[in-house]
């Protein structure tokens, strides 16, 4: 199909807002360069100066003091990166890396907060080319400028344009139609299947990579209760890591509650570092920030191994490559286990603190459960669980449910407690059995510790056969095991996409980001780093809890993409084996490919009502657009789609209504970044053009000033909206009494009817 982009815009800007075409623009931007041609007293060329980032090409509207520079932060990828726009009479001119951020300056680069502001002027971080040219984005000619509305069949590309007010009151209509709102959490979707679910269950809202996380689940999950509040794009980019990593870091093991999703690698303080399938100078994330670490370390003399199939750019900038078999990297990772183990190169003593109190006694950051006790007496009920301390026998435990290990020195069956108040510092035995036996009794069950069974399944293959299934020499395999422990805590092992999104990236990525346990790097400068963090806004000093939403609902029942859910029998849903389409209980970010399979099949229940944002699902789901054209062409297969999008696009194409949001560059959020850095801060994202001039758009294309909010932002197409202005305009269409919105929305009674009530 082709996209139609139908009617766009029938109706003229209003008069006193100028929307830049092509030609304008160019214009305007010409004319200051011929004006530095000319030496004009209005600009003077900078000259050219040293500088730690090199030598910057002049730029004249540094010393234009009609320049406006705004700091805000790039959306353009993931990595979020700070930038400085150049502003003159409201038009953006350029975009620059803010020199504060750390993505863009290395630590030892940024500028100082007490530099001033007219030094700081002719400061600028590095940015990517694609973080430049999003003054593309903002003034890209095929932007969707008012709500449209289809009135062609789905996907024919015809539309009108429309008022806000007549598409609110219009999808709200439509969205309680079909779900009524009264009854939205007390009605089952089917009487007799009630362990799906309330009838709020068939509204689905599908983000894709959305900065704006903390306000949707405001509206969709604790305003309007539906389970499938969030159906983001995480399956598709890094599920199969975050799952991984939160079983091997799990950080509360009484609650079985995971550990971080993410460890990286701190290049600034490493020697030595193996990147399985991560590729940090060309694909990775922060981009800009990972490129200058890696080319740091090598130039203070660490060594970079890069694990790849292919000569990628990462690889051929490292100091050496190691080219693997696709999807060999656990073997790769296994046999260097292997090595390890068998030379006794493992770090022992960190491996053996057993709980928090034995780590804190030996000075390290953290504890490991290697000694901990599993059972592996098949008859028992418990088989394959980690030994508690009522199993065990031990009097009077701390909690009962606490693991048990062999103490270190004494042999004693001891609890390894990691709750309760001051529990005692716990050494445990890494791989203790009972003479001329292959595993230790306690109370009568047998028993190996973790370390004792991941030992057993390292050495199920020698490290010949290990190199025959990765395609890596045996030779090479002794070579990167031996140097990779001869640094101490100041190497890791970094594993990514590459690595993960194989059909067996959960257990790969296990295999291969346990050898970083084996040296005991965690939380260790050189080592895997859980990064910097950032600041809590909600912490700052008349900040508020925006996550406490009053009157707010609880969703109940299976997400339709049925992640996080056992198919068994106890359940109304489970119809016997096979399922009509598989459940993923282990799916802690979701099953985003299965979103729109499940509506197309209805199962386990019909959807009814679509909305998406930052959503790509036929061009990201691999096969995706069969099944999307196919499911979203059908009005009974789903009644209602609508796609809050600034522009067309494979998604948009086929909605009902079309609600234009705004550009990242014409509105507020908080991005983070990752913790490859190693700063702790917080990003604030905020309009860099448009007006702040309290006036708003009506329907007829006429201007009124709002005395309510002098302040009120328009964004640079005035009928467009920031997404959380959509969001709330839209909630208080379903219901003047939505949850989190209006008057008093927030804790406090302050208000919440427009963005920047959210956001200030
Ligand atoms: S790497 Fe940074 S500057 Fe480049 S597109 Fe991504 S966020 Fe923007």
């Amino acid at each position: 199909m082709s996209y139609g982009l139908g009617v766009l815009d029938d109706r003229e800007s209003p008069a006193g807002i100028g929307q830049l075409d092509r030609r304008e623009f160019l214009q305007l931007s010409g004319g200051l360069l011929s004006a530095a041609a000319f030496g004009t007293t209005v600009f003077r060329a900078a000259p050219a100066r040293a500088h730690s980032l090199g030598e910057f090409t002049p730029d004249l509207t540094e010393d234009d003091p009609d320049v406006l520079f705004i700091h805000s932060v790039c959306q353009m990828c993931h990595s979020r990166c700070g930038i400085k726009c150049k502003i003159r009479d409201g038009v953006l001119l350029k975009i620059d890396g803010n020199p504060w951020h750390p993505n863009n300056r290395g630590e030892d680069e940024r500028l100082s907060y007490a530099t001033p502001l007219a030094a700081a002027r002719h400061e600028r971080g590095r940015l990517c080319p694609k973080g430049q040219s999003g003054i593309q984005t903002v003034y890209d000619p095929f932007r969707i400028q008012h709500p449209l509305k289809r009135t062609g069949p789905r996907g024919s590309g015809s539309w009108r344009t429309i008022s806000w007010e007549q598409a609110f009151s219009e999808i709200a209509a439509t969205i309680n139609a079909l779900i009524p709102y009264g009854v939205r959490l007390t009605q089952m979707i089917d009487p007799d299947n009630a362990d799906v679910g309330p009838i709020a269950n068939q509204l689905l809202f599908s983000p894709g990579r959305s900065v704006e996380g903390s306000f949707h689940d405001r509206i969709f999950k604790a305003g309007y209760g539906t389970q499938n509040y969030r159906l983001d794009h995480t399956s598709i980019c890094e599920t199969s890591h975050h799952v991984a990593n939160e079983n091997c870091l799990l950080y509360d093991h009484l609650k079985k509650k995971g550990g971080p999703t993410h460890l990286k690698p701190d290049f600034d303080g490493a020697e030595y570092m193996i990147i399985f399938g991560a590729n940090p100078v060309e694909a990775n994330f922060p981009m800009v920030a990972l490129g200058r670490k890696f080319a740091d370390m090598r130039a203070r003399g660490g060594k970079i191994v890069v694990v790849d199939p292919r000569l990628s750019n990462s690889a051929a900038r490292a100091d050496q490559w190691v080219p693997v078999i696709p999807g060999g990297d656990a073997a790769l990772g296994m046999g260097m286990a292997r090595v390890i183990l068998d030379g006794g190169l493992f770090n022992a003593g960190y491996l053996r603190n057993a709980n928090p109190a034995g780590a804190g006694a030996a000075g390290e950051p953290t504890f490991t459960d290697a000694t901990w006790l599993v059972i592996v007496q098949s008859d028992h009920p418990s088989a394959g669980l980690f030994l508690t301390a009522a199993e065990a026998g031990v009097a009077s435990p701390v909690d009962a449910a606490n693991p048990v290990c062999i103490a270190e020195g004494t042999g004693a069956v001891t609890e390894a407690a990691v709750s309760g108040s001051s529990p005692p510092p716990v050494v445990g035995e890494l791989d203790p059995r009972d003479p001329g036996q292959g595993s230790v009794t306690v109370n009568g069950i047998k028993c190996r510790s973790a370390f004792g069974l991941y030992a057993d399944r390292v050495r199920e293959k020698t490290v010949a056969e290990y190199a025959s299934v990765c395609g890596v020499s045996e030779q090479t395999i002794i070579e990167l095991a031996t140097e990779l422990t001869a640094h101490g805590r100041k190497a890791s092992v970094w594993t990514y996409r590459g690595v993960v999104q194989h059909t067996n990236g959960t257990y790969a990525h296990l295999a291969v980001k346990t050898l970083n346990l084996l040296i005991g790097n965690v939380d260790y400068a050189g080592g895997l780093s859980k990064g910097g963090g950032s600041y809590d806004e909600k912490k700052a000093e008349g900040g508020l809890d925006t996550s406490v939403v009053p009157g707010g609902v609880t969703p109940s029942g299976v997400r339709i993409d049925r992640a996080k859910a056992a198919y068994v029998p106890s359940k109304t849903y489970f119809s016997g084996r096979p399922a009509p389409r598989p459940w993923f209980p282990l799916a802690t970010h979701g099953n985003f490919q299965e979103v729109v399979p499940s509506i197309q099949e209805q199962y386990p229940y019909a959807a009814k009502v679509l909305i998406t944002y930052w959503n790509a699902w036929p061009y990201s789901v691999p096969g995706g657009r069969r099944v999307w054209e196919e499911t979203v062409a059908n009005e009974a297969l789903l009644p209602l789609f609508v796609a809050i999008s600034p522009v067309m696009g494979e998604v948009a194409a086929w909605a009902d209504y079309i609600l234009p949001d705004t550009t990242y560059l014409e509105k507020w959020s908080f991005p983070g970044t990752t913790p490859t850095i190693t700063t702790k801060f917080a990003g604030f994202q905020q309009p860099v053009v448009g007006r702040f001039d309290g006036r708003t758009i009506g329907d007829n294309g006429s201007w009124t000033f709002n005395p309510e909010a002098p302040n009120e932002y328009t964004p640079y197409l005035p009928d467009t909206k920031q997404f959380t202005d959509i969001l709330i305009g839209l909630a208080k269409a379903i219901d003047p009494s939505f949850p989190g919105t209006g008057a008093s929305g927030f804790e406090n009674g302050a208000p919440c009817r427009r963005a920047w009530d959210f956001f200030r």
